[in-house]
């Protein structure tokens, strides 16, 4: 958040208040201005109606992203800002959409309807923060807690079971003990949110720094809308490799990886279809056999089923699928594997192993070695742009045709030429490559 979105969040409030009304920031924003976070936007509330918050932007763009709800959109010096007017929210039927809206002239009114008391705190910039629920005090104690009644809440709106665990990650707060009784009590509302809410809050949670804790402490709560959970627990390996339970391995190398919500996911999911593939040998060792197959599988249904979108899934699913095929270092290999994967996905998979690696019993740590230097080889082949795709293969489809090939043969004998060059068989020259094909036949 650079200091020039607060310069023009002052300057809405002042324009609302040069009309009579009040506003102020409130949610993310004064909580992370109080941890000295970086924040992502600011929310502004205001006691105007959104037709008086038009009327008072009437030089600007406005868009009205959620009348019913009383947010307006006004584009202000170029930066879009969410104005909501102070509203009470009652009871809810689906246990997600409010059943009526009631607007309020009360800023406590407003507050009351927030999930958390460290979300309520407002900010006014000559007031200074209002917190009405003891905001302040839980964030020193680094607790989320709810307002009001805690199963009343999750019964009104039961993507705040979710929230709540997102917040305890992110932040890394505790969770007040009142609250986590509530959680698990209301777990099972949270079938009835939408797959798309539940995986943006789950894209979050997984990025948070709390990852671990928040995955090995509510499992059963996540298990919920993530099934696969459920049975990791408790899950004994059998293996030398590993000295902790499948969850808490995965729970490690998903926090071991770069809070990025693809990697963390394919972290999350790399092992899922462990205990379907499952055997024990003569000596009592663990196998799981083909258990990369097994966990892209059920990760590509696990994404599907939460409505990820396409380019997430299949990178997930692809990083998963291979997170179990060593790579040697050696150029021909590095230069196999790149060509394969494109050189974006083949250095997510060496952040993937690498995580992996790092949640095996630590005597084997020290196998991120050659996984350095797999990637130090790799960044030398891209620096010196050595042939590994057939689009700089210096002959092409074309060429073949003139030839005389048909078809597939054409496909198969370019592959055979970039072989050829990966492994240093053959020059990425046209002649060279030409003369290759004939010495071949
Ligand atoms: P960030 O934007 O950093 O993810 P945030 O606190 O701004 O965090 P948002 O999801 O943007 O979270 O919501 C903004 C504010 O709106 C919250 O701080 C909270 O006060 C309120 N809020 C959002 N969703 C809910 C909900 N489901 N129930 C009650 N209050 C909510
Ligand atoms: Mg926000």
């Amino acid at each position: 958040m650079n200091n020039a979105v607060f310069e023009k969040a002052k300057k809405i409030i002042a324009v609302l208040e040069q009309n009579g009304f009040e506003a102020y920031m409130i949610g993310g924003f004064p909580r992370d201005l109080l941890l000295q976070k970086e924040s992502g936007d600011i929310d502004l509330t205001t006691n105007a109606l959104p037709e008086e918050t038009k009327r008072c932007f009437s030089g600007y763009r406005v868009v009205e992203t959620g009348l019913r709800h009383g947010t307006v959109t006004v584009l202000f010096e170029g930066t879009p800002f969410e104005i909501t007017t102070y509203r009470v929210d009652s009871a809810s039927a689906d246990h997600r959409h409010p059943d009526s809206v009631r607007f309020s002239r009360s800023l406590r009114d407003d507050a009351a309807r927030r999930d958390f008391t460290v979300n309520a705190i407002a900010y006014h910039p000559d007031r200074g923060f209002l917190d009405f629920f003891g905001g302040q005090e839980d964030l020193q104690n680094r607790i989320i807690r709810c307002i009001g009644s805690p199963e009343d809440r999750f019964e009104e709106d039961a993507l705040r079971i979710l929230r709540a665990l997102r917040f305890s990650s992110v932040l890394n707060f505790e969770i007040e003990p009142e609250t986590e009784k509530a959680l698990c009590k209301k777990k099972e509302l949270l079938r009835g949110v939408s797959r798309e809410r539940v995986f943006a809050e789950l894209k979050k949670l997984l990025c948070g720094e709390g990852v671990e804790r928040v995955l090995l402490r509510y499992t059963e709560i996540l298990s919920v809308v993530l099934p696969q959970l459920a049975p990791m627990k408790g899950f004994d390996q059998k293996s030398p490799y590993h000295c902790f339970d499948l969850l808490a391995h995965t729970a490690r190398a998903t926090a071991r990886i770069a809070p990025a919500p693809r990697l963390r996911l394919a972290a999350l999911l790399h092992d899922i279809g462990k205990p379907d593939c499952f055997s024990l040998d003569e000596n009592g060792i663990g196998h799981f056999y083909g258990h990369y197959e097994k966990s892209a599988e059920l990760a590509e249904k696990l994404l599907s089923s939460l409505k990820a979108d396409r380019e997430t899934k299949e990178r997930v699913v692809l990083l998963v699928r291979h997170h179990d095929s060593p790579i040697e270092p050696r150029e021909a290999v590095v230069k196999r594997r790149l060509r394969k994967l494109g050189g974006e996905a083949f250095f997510e998979l060496l952040a993937l192993m690498r995580a992996d690696t790092l949640a095996l019993a630590p005597k084997y740590h020290g196998r991120t070695e050659e996984l350095d230097a797999v990637e130090a080889m790799a960044r030398e082949i891209l620096a010196r742009e050595d042939c590994f795709s057939l689009k700089s293969l210096a002959v092409n489809g074309d060429d073949l045709l003139a030839l005389g090939y048909r078809g597939k043969e054409i496909g198969a004998a370019l592959e055979a030429l970039l072989d050829a060059v990966t492994e240093n068989r053959a020059p990425n020259e046209k002649e060279a490559l030409l003369r290759y094909l004939d010495d071949r036949t």
